[in-house]
């Protein structure tokens, strides 16, 4: 079997690399480097089965030979990366998509679609399900990742009922674990540095708001049993254990032993209040749910960490 990887050197398609070389395939990495980087990759250097290109999906995508997979995986996820790139976040979740599905189709491959709970947007149902429709202002700072993962969810799902390609459509809820940039901006890596470093650590808003943290490794894991048996209706994949982000700080200077204060700050612009999947399909349809409980992943992300940030 051969995968395509698009956003391959970013954190969610490395790991993602990493498991399906591990399992067997022969993967070929795509990345425009615009928020990956080329350290993720570094543990497959010289394997005779991974390969990176520099390409940016935007643009017609080339693959010589045969492919039986393509993962898009390729875009802005932070909301700091993607409030500083709307354009390159719009045009990769549209154009980049279309090339992607275009690609797919040609070598009669299976694509898999990275969306998000960002689809949701600024949920008024809570937890959320596959049948929510969602709450979110196309025209809002957060508008140009959701309307692009919303549209990518839509051209996917018109590829596979028009064309008959075969499609998988992840809904990724909040990731964290080793190799999230320590600057990207995240709730997760930033509180995490600022503990590590004796700064603040900038709680935005009162921390009232909630997320549901789900560890890298469940996530990759959900995923691929997903991308194996699953169907082409959107399926949540994220862990239902729903903390504030008040709690989320106190535990890392828990763990982190650390004296950073904690310094309050604005809350940004529709900020969703509340996130929390209901993966009641997952379980049923994969088997899936998640098992490393918040304080074990953020201890290995902790130790991730200190590690990178010696160098
Ligand atoms: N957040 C925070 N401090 C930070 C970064 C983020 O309090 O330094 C909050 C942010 O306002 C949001 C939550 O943490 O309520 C999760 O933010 P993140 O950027 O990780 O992702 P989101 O879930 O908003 O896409």
């Amino acid at each position: 079997m051969r995968a395509l990887v698009t956003g391959a050197a970013g954190f969610l398609g490395s790991h993602l690399c990493d498991r399906l070389v591990a399992d067997g395939y022969t993967v070929l990495g795509m990345d425009n480097m615009i928020t990956g980087a080329a350290a993720n990759l570094a543990q497959l250097d010289g394997a005779p089965s991974f390969t990176l290109v520099q390409h940016d999906v935007t643009t017609f995508i080339s693959v010589p030979g045969a492919v039986d997979a393509v993962f898009h995986f390729a875009s802005p996820t932070s909301p700091a990366d993607y409030l500083k790139l709307p354009i390159e976040t719009l045009k990769v979740g549209s154009l980049g998509t279309h090339n992607a599905l275009g690609l797919a189709m040609a070598k009669g491959a299976r694509f898999f679609l990275s969306s998000t709970s960002e689809a949701y947007g600024d949920p008024q149902v809570h937890p959320q399900p596959e049948s929510y429709w969602g709450h979110v202002n196309p025209v809002g700072p957060r508008g140009v990742y959701d309307e692009a993962k919303r549209f990518a969810e839509a051209l996917t799902t018109a590829y596979h009922r028009h064309n008959g390609i075969e499609t998988r459509i992840a809904r990724i809820f909040n990731t964290y674990g080793p190799r999230m940039r320590p600057d990207d901006g995240r709730v997760v890596s930033n509180f995490i540095v600022q503990a590590l470093t004796g700064e603040p650590i900038t709680v935005y808003g009162d921390g009232s708001q909630t997320r549901s943290f789900c560890y890298v490794d469940d996530q990759i894991e959900g995923l691929m049993r997903l991308f194996q048996q699953g169907g082409s209706d959107p399926t949540n994949i994220g862990n239902p254990t729903e903390v504030t982000v008040g709690e989320l700080a106190e535990l890392v200077l828990q763990l982190t032993d650390s004296r950073s204060p904690i310094e309050y700050r604005e809350l940004p612009v529709e900020d969703p209040q509340v996130r929390c999947p209901d993966i009641a399909k997952a379980k049923a349809d994969l088997g899936w749910e998640p098992w490393i409980s918040l304080q074990d992943g953020l201890k290995r992300t902790i130790e991730y960490f200190k590690t990178s940030l010696q160098h």
